[in-house]
């Protein structure tokens, strides 16, 4: 019998599910901001073929196009990539606010997740990758499900969004609920199984990232097993780091470390790591995080909601250490729109840096790029060509966006709002147009939600 927790793995088979792209498409006249290293904006027309962007400039011929898009008076940019979402915590929206976060998870959250069936979980998944996608979100980093992680892999597959997510992890610890209760083995095994199944299925849309939820859920032979399957599988590692002052103190205790030590020494840093939040970091854990080149997703919405901390963002970015945005879930949040963690990011840190500690440009910047950077797409957050075709196009002639003739930069930072999004494009598949999502039934996914919330609430009571 194969032992699979105790050594890595090759990757075997992999399920695809088909996707189909728009063919060829041209975009005509829209203000482009192109997240390039200069910065540029202006008014291009883009080339799309085969899910990437071939085409970049005035007047760009459309014979031969499948499909020419008028897009003169519309913004165009990279999508959003949001590098910390929980899923299958979209039915908790407003059954779980202002506690503080060991209460939120004991006494709410975990008894929540424990009792999420497979036809709960779809309905909490298409619930929020319809709020996602709506909003101008094309990839994301989720931390998945104890169980049942086949149903988010499956729906983000139907959805169109690019998805790294994986099953979470929580062998170790107590207070949880039958239904997330586990062993060590089962954890990694299912783990293992899972990454073979989806890491890079739905022409590589999908792939898989491991899961411990963290540290204080986590045996460490779990922890070290994660890490080095990652790494045999090429697959991505995420977990929450340092989010509250309780959480560092009982690391402490049990490690006789510091968190981000304690995960170092158990291979949990590197370029292919996202660790959640950063609010509570030592000099020496800023360290590591900048050494190992380890990706940090600020949460700002999460982070003040639940009274964590103020994570030092400005102080980490001067260090060059990698940071993206993330919603975080529904349940804390109580929302998963990019938009207001990059306004908050954007303006959160001037309190104590001043005006200048994060620049309108710089939130942008962690929303698309740096997001696209740290989910291991290199070819994705900025318009140019051979970058994949993951865009979003914003409708800003509303009063709320309104004169035009500011900087248009600052006027999606500060200003733009979901509603404002009108068309979303992932690998050149139309995703949303004027407004409408196409992959998903929104009356339907409501309608569902609606009853597995309750269906879950019941349980729970
Ligand atoms: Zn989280």
């Amino acid at each position: 019998m194969t032992v699979r927790h105790s050594a890595p793995r090759v990757p075997a088979k992999k399920k695809h599910v088909p996707v189909k792209r728009d063919g060829s498409i041209v975009i005509r006249g829209a203000d482009v901001i192109t997240m390039n290293e200069r910065f540029d904006v202006a008014k291009l027309d883009i080339a799309i073929e085969d899910g990437r962007i071939v085409g970049l400039g005035p007047k760009l011929a459309t014979r031969g196009a499948d499909m020419v898009i008028e897009a003169k008076g519309l913004v165009v940019m990279p999508g959003f990539v949001q590098c910390h979402i929980h899923l299958c915590q979209t039915l908790f929206r407003a059954q779980a606010d202002d506690m503080v976060l060991l209460d939120w998870l004991r006494e709410r959250i975990w008894p929540m997740e424990g009792a999420l069936e497979p036809d709960d979980m779809r309905a909490a998944a298409r619930l929020g990758l319809a709020e996602l996608l709506l909003s101008g979100t094309t990839g994301i980093l989720d931390m998945g499900t104890v169980r049942h992680a086949d149903v988010l892999f499956e729906e983000a597959a139907r959805s169109g969004i690019r998805y790294v997510g994986g099953k979470c992890l929580m062998d170790v610890g107590q207070g949880y609920p039958a239904g997330l209760r586990e062993t060590t083995e089962s954890a990694i095994d299912e783990s293992v199984t899972l990454c073979e199944r989806w890491h890079g299925a739905a022409e590589g849309r999908l792939r898989y990232a491991f899961s411990p939820r963290f540290a204080l859920s986590c045996s460490e032979h779990a922890m070290k097993m994660c890490a080095a399957n990652a790494r045999a599988h090429g697959a991505m590692l995420h977990t929450h780091a340092s989010e509250n002052s309780e959480e560092i103190e009982l690391v402490r205790e049990r490690s006789g470390k510091s968190n981000i030590e304690y995960l170092h020494s158990l291979g949990l840093t590197g370029p292919d790591v996202v660790l959640a939040h950063g609010v509570w970091l030592s000099a020496e854990e800023r360290r590591i995080l900048r050494d190992t080149k380890t990706r940090l997703a600020h949460c700002p919405s999460s982070n003040l909601k639940l009274a964590s901390g103020i994570a030092r963002i400005d102080e980490l970015l001067q260090m060059d250490i990698h940071v993206a945005l993330g919603a975080d879930g529904a349940a804390c949040n109580n929302g998963l729109d990019a938009f207001m963690e990059m306004r908050l990011a954007a303006v959160l840190h001037k309190v104590r840096g001043g005006p200048t500690a994060i620049p309108a440009r710089k939130a942008l910047h962690m929303a698309t790029r740096a997001g696209a950077q740290a989910l291991g797409v290199e070819d994705a957050g900025v318009v140019a060509p051979g970058m994949r075709a993951d865009l979003v196009m914003l409708d800003l002639h509303k009063p709320h966006v309104y004169p035009d003739i500011g900087d248009l930069t600052s006027r999606v930072v500060y200003s733009a709002r979901p509603t404002d999004v009108h068309t979303v494009m992932i690998d050149g598949r139309l995703i949303v147009r004027e407004g409408e999502l196409l992959t998903l039934d929104v009356n339907k996914t409501l309608k569902d939600a609606r009853a597995a919330a309750r269906r879950v609430a019941a349980r729970v009571s």
